[in-house]
């Protein structure tokens, strides 16, 4: 069995939140920084019109569908991914699991404050969990060693990298060879919701496939970037078959 599916260009892994998670806690046992990502459908549309970013993506250790509208991709391309793996959903699972080891959590990202408030939330739910460090996502470019020593100097073996995207990614990228963590998730606005300062669409809505439209109704400004899917959904089906599968 193939194990990745190729949408226009992204190769994402065919796995579900449960097998993502298994994955990642088994990224520790080697002794390197492993990348997971997790786009959406405006993230594959933008590697699609951006090479570059494109092999950023596809350098991760493990990518997996956020978002309905690359679930159906998949499916459109015969190669059908089982459900939605959100970034979210996977952080939940990994650290129900973290709570059970020594391993050491970096929170990053997120406004002033969030982290600290999204680390006191966690620590409530898991008991055990180890919180090594926190910072704010808001930092400029001669900040960047100062952070990455900071995380370093923690002894974090994985890190939340919660910038939004596309600027996680590019910046577990770009600092991939620096740190010394085993493991960094970029899981946008996730620190927020952990944090209680954002809400997830209710259960109902995503396993309808339709969190995009609770976000439309209570986040009426994401419009634009929503009006992607359509248009993600129309360059699927024109040119996704041009892309190789595995195998192929
Ligand atoms: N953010 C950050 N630094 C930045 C820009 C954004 O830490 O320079 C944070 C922002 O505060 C928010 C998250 O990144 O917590 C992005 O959330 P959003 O839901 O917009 O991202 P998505 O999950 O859609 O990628």
């Amino acid at each position: 069995m193939n194990n990745k599916v190729n949408i226009l260009g992204v190769k994402i892994d065919m796995v579900n939140i449960d097998e993502a998670a298994d994955k990642i806690m088994g990224f520790f046992n080697e002794p390197r920084l492993h990348a997971v990502f997790t786009p959406n459908s405006e993230i594959v549309m933008e590697a699609y019109k951006d090479e570059g970013f494109c092999a950023v993506l596809n350098s991760a250790d493990l990518l997996t569908a956020d978002g309905i509208g690359v679930v159906y991709a998949s499916r459109i391309l015969k190669k059908p991914i089982s459900e939605r793996a959100a970034g979210y959903d996977i952080a939940r699972r990994v650290l129900e699991k973290l709570n059970y080891t020594n391993h050491k959590l970096f929170l990053f990202g997120g406004k002033p404050g969030v982290a600290e408030e999204a680390a006191e939330n966690l620590k409530k739910e898991y008991k055990e969990l180890n919180i090594a460090g926190m910072r704010n996502g808001y930092f400029k470019p001669e900040d960047e060693p100062g952070i990455v020593k900071e995380i370093n100097d923690s002894g974090a073996d994985i890190i939340f990298v919660c910038l939004g995207a596309p600027k996680q990614e590019k910046w577990i990228n770009a600092h991939k060879d620096e740190l010394n963590a085993r493991v960094a998730m970029g899981i946008g606005g996730s620190l927020d919701v952990f944090a209680g300062r954002a809400e997830r669409a209710p259960e109902f809505w995503c396993k309808l496939g339709l969190e995009w439209f609770y976000r439309l109704v209570k986040e009426p400004w994401r419009a634009g970037r929503m009006m992607s899917l359509p248009k993600f959904a129309a360059t699927v089906m024109a040119k996704g078959k041009k892309y190789k599968q595995d195998g192929e």
